[in-house]
């Protein structure tokens, strides 16, 4: 929330309209509690009118055995394309400020 007001003020806008994030299932984050962190921490900010989007990440992960990329549920981190549980996890874990749309002054 801090990230976003910052944002607004360096880019001297009048309010935050829009806020995307990206959640990885595994971050352990829910979009849910998420939204309601956000519904009490924006009050009284440029945030205050601004429309929460959660967008969740697929679970991706490498192979240490043939090396392919693959994507992956979250309860099995396996590769895709020879079966091994020998594998990197790439992405799903993230908590990323994606987006934030701002309305300016004309
Ligand atoms: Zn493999």
């Amino acid at each position: 929330m801090n990230q976003v007001t910052a944002l607004a003020k360096e880019h001297q806008a009048e309010k935050v309209v829009r806020i995307v994030v990206r959640i990885g299932p595994l971050s352990g984050i829910e979009a849910r509690l998420l939204e309601s962190a956000f519904t009490i921490s924006r009050a009284g900010t440029l945030a205050e009118d601004a429309e929460l989007v959660t967008e969740e990440q697929p679970v991706c992960v490498l192979c240490n055995v043939c090396g392919t990329e693959s994507a992956a549920c979250v309860n099995q981190l396996i590769c895709a394309s020879c079966g091994s549980c020998d594998t990197k996890l790439l992405s799903g874990d993230e908590l990323i400020l994606a987006r934030v749309e701002l309305e300016n002054p004309d």
